[in-house]
């Protein structure tokens, strides 16, 4: 590996990942180099295998071979006398701090109120006292829109209104890379919007953001460069005004005619 000498934060390193599930190829041979600070959308057919791919990137999901490295750091495995090991969990954990996870079902804790689902991982996993994880935990529910609705439990909320606390507890761990799972495939149209809101006000502060999504307006115009996946293969990746607006593979061509 030669990305140890780098300095930047949020570079991600994607290197001829495979996974099979059941025998079933589902990722063939990835290889992806993410810039820091580059936002980055990810299209693809249902089953292309999408959400594994994000799983890989912290570890949520084993490779069958390649690797996956954040600034230099492997994820999930370390080297060892010129061998692949995986990592202890509370050293996955540790790293996996550095990305942070959005799912499209928001998985928040349903007896936890919108600020206690925040401050948990601050505190377990950073050792954050607890009255500087709710002052934390304050401010980001006030950057995503929600300051009044700090005491409410998610089943009190809008499914639009629970992906931005669960995007706010996405941030309370202050990840280099933030990934996004069909962040808005589960909402009601209407609150569609409010979500994508909160997103595009992160795009260009540092973080590095990996999204998976159909909505092709919000990627044309957010996005640093769109990657298309079909069956476990970049088929194509670039600018979202060649890839949305001038697509050179056939199947990026029929992909796009289904969701536009
Ligand atoms: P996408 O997110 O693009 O819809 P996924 O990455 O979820 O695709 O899935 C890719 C393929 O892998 C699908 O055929 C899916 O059924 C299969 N798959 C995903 N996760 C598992 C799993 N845990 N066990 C077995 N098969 C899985
Ligand atoms: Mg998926």
């Amino acid at each position: 590996m030669t990305t140890s000498t780098l300095t930047t934060q949020g570079h991600v390193e994607i290197r001829d990942v495979t996974k099979s599930y059941n025998g079933v190829e589902v990722l063939s041979g990835v290889s992806l180099t993410l810039e820091p600070g580059e936002v980055v959308t990810i299209l693809g057919p249902s089953g292309s295998g999408k959400s594994t791919l994000l799983r890989t990137i912290n570890h949520l999901e084993t490779v069958d071979s390649g690797w996956v490295a954040i600034d230099g750091e492997l994820i999930g495995y370390e080297h060892r006398g010129g061998k692949l090991y995986e990592l202890k969990e509370r050293h996955v954990l540790r790293r996996r701090t550095q990305v942070g996870m959005v799912f499209q079902n928001f998985n928040l804790f349903p007896h936890l109120t919108a600020l206690e689902n925040i401050v948990e991982a601050p505190v377990g996993l950073k050792r954050l006292n607890r009255a500087d994880a709710r002052e934390l935990a304050l401010g980001l529910l006030e950057k995503v829109g929600l300051a009044d609705k700090a005491d409410a439990y998610p089943r009190q909320l809008s499914g639009g209104q629970q992906q931005r606390v669960a995007i706010a507890r996405a941030l309370a761990l202050q990840p280099k890379v933030l990934l996004f799972d069909e962040p808005t495939s589960a909402l009601d149209p209407e609150l569609v919007g409010e979500v994508l809101d909160v997103i595009r006000e992160l795009a260009g502060l540092g973080t590095t953001l990996v999204i998976v999504t159909h909505e092709i307006g919000f990627a044309r115009e957010v996005s640093d460069r769109v990657i298309f996946i079909d069956h476990g293969v970049v088929l194509e990746q670039g600018g979202p005004g060649e890839v949305l607006g001038d697509p050179q593979h056939p199947r990026t061509r029929e992909f796009l005619a289904t969701v536009l």
